[in-house]
């Protein structure tokens, strides 16, 4: 049933740096350390402690505003954003509210039909995050770890330009591409480098105005998300149906229940208060500081596909599985500057050496075959002398255990090596149809389907070795022209 109303969502994204340090002093910032151990006085907003700008962290943020094509803020600050939370230690957040590093520009992304589309971003600002809280089942008290407070992130806020959960997922999934591509961001949703806020409205088709929204907060699964929108989507519709209206506010996700509840309503807001750090004074960006990340900001995922779409002619579903990591990507660009056949490399690639890789924990730039081994491997396919069946099965298992030996030699050693001598196959073919005249008889009358007959004859005295584009060459050859 098509709904009546249109759907409208602006994301709110959170991108966790790849830092070794955290936005403001030198804690670390692994993840997955044992709680309350990356933690200094400067984390926890003790009197008379500085903060200091990582210069990664602006790095990065200056490295994503270009590849979004944003407008570079020569002299961004910071500012204190005030609240009170267990997990938020120093009473406020560092954030940039009034001058943020990047304005405006968009993310191109690609829907699961391979059509396009630009969303607009509002603009890309600088902020810290705050510590996790920890609430274990059956537990009637909550855990605080505060590893987490102060390590840097950028908050990619877009134009309200998506209209569906599919867009959503598909803007996710190439904003992530992008952080990994440009070195920023391991973009690990299950370890929480990469969440969204969702503003979500309703409105009727064709509609001008934007309606109320409500903002579901923290959604760190693209599952998680999907199930927020369309519960939102449901009960804005259902609101809006009964003649009531969407009250502005921020909702939570319940994973349990697949539902949002209201956190708090504009009324009760938070009144953060926003104003300038005094202790960190404005940052003049240089034009050198940009023409250095302007370098490191050219590796973009959307133009990959465009390169991979071309080589594989218009194989949306390969292409889109070679560049979704920059790994593979750059590994498969490297065979395709050796010179290998496009199509059967992504082929392999994607079907039989990836899972092998992943399987010995090995990353695509320590696959054992170097792209002179896989190039003479799909040759031996190509021109038939390994039959590809046997070659995936036999050949290539073999050639990873001893990447140094030549293919050719292995399959030979392994009995692999299809029979092309034409001689051989000739006597093997006059063999088969001298035993079988009335057989051939029935051929030349018409029975082409016989062919099949002689081809199995053939293949059985060869014990299977007989090279199939020769042989049925051959045997059409003698039984056509032979009296
Ligand atoms: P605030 O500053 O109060 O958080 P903004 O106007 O900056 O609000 O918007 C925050 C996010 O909400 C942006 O991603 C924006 O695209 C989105 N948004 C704004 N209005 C709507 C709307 N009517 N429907 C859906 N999303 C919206
Ligand atoms: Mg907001």
């Amino acid at each position: 049933m098509s709904s009546p109303y249109e759907t409208v969502i602006g994301l709110e994204a959170h991108v966790q740096l790849a830092t070794q340090s955290k936005a403001f002093c030198g804690d670390a910032t692994a993840f997955g350390a044992e709680p309350n151990t990356q933690l200094s006085i400067v984390s926890l907003g003790y009197p008379g402690t500085l903060p200091r700008l990582n210069k990664k962290q602006l790095a990065y943020a200056i490295r994503l505003g270009l590849a979004t094509k944003g407008q570079i803020t020569k002299r961004t600050t910071f500012d204190r954003k005030n609240y009170v939370y267990a997990d938020l230690p120093k009473g406020y957040q560092i954030t940039q509210d009034r001058a943020p590093i990047s304005i405006g520009g968009h993310l191109p992304i690609r829907l699961p039909d391979g059509s396009s589309k630009h969303i607009r971003l509002h603009h890309i600002h600088m902020e810290e995050d705050a510590g996790k809280s920890i609430h274990s089942a059956g537990k009637n008290y909550t855990q605080i770890d505060l590893n987490r407070a102060g390590v840097p992130l950028l908050e990619v806020v877009t134009e309200p330009d998506l209209r569906s959960a599919d867009e959503v997922a598909a803007f996710m999934r190439e904003l992530r591409r992008l952080v990994r591509y440009l070195g920023i961001s391991d973009g690990n949703m299950q370890e929480g480098s990469l969440r969204c806020d969702v503003n979500i409205s309703i409105r009727p088709h064709g509609s001008k105005t934007y309606g109320t929204r409500t903002e579901v907060k923290n959604l760190n699964s693209m599952r998680y998300a999907r199930q927020a929108i369309a519960f939102e989507v449901q009960r804005q519709t259902e609101l809006l149906d009964e003649g009531e209206l969407v009250v502005q506010e921020t909702r939570q996700f319940d994973p349990q229940r697949g539902q949002t509840f209201s956190l708090r309503t504009k009324e009760e807001a938070h009144d953060y208060r926003y104003f300038p750090d005094p202790d960190l004074p404005p940052v003049q960006i240089t034009k050198k500081q940009i023409d250095e990340q302007r370098n490191r900001a050219s590796q973009l995922p959307w133009l990959a596909y465009a390169h991979i779409y071309e080589l594989l002619e218009n194989d949306h579903k390969d292409t889109e599985n070679i560049i979704d990591e920059p790994e593979v990507y750059f590994w498969f660009s490297q065979l395709m500057d050796a010179g290998l056949p496009p199509k059967h490399t992504a082929k392999l690639v994607l079907n039989k050496l990836l899972p092998w890789l992943r399987e010995h924990d090995l990353q695509p730039a320590q696959c054992p075959l170097s792209a002179e081994q896989i190039g003479k491997y799909l040759q031996l396919i190509e021109s038939g002398k390994v039959a590809a069946a046997q070659a995936n099965a036999k050949l290539l298992p073999a050639l990873l255990e001893q990447p140094e030996h030549k293919p050719e030699k292995l399959a030979d050693e392994l009995g692999l090596m299809q029979l092309q001598d034409d001689d051989f196959l000739f006597r093997l073919a006059q063999v088969v149809t001298s035993e079988f005249p009335d057989k051939v008889a029935a051929y030349k009358k018409g029975k082409k389907g016989l062919i099949g007959f002689f081809m199995g004859e053939v293949m059985k005295r060869s014990q299977g070795k007989a090279e199939p584009k020769a042989t049925r060459a051959i045997l059409q050859k003698l039984l056509e022209n032979d009296a």
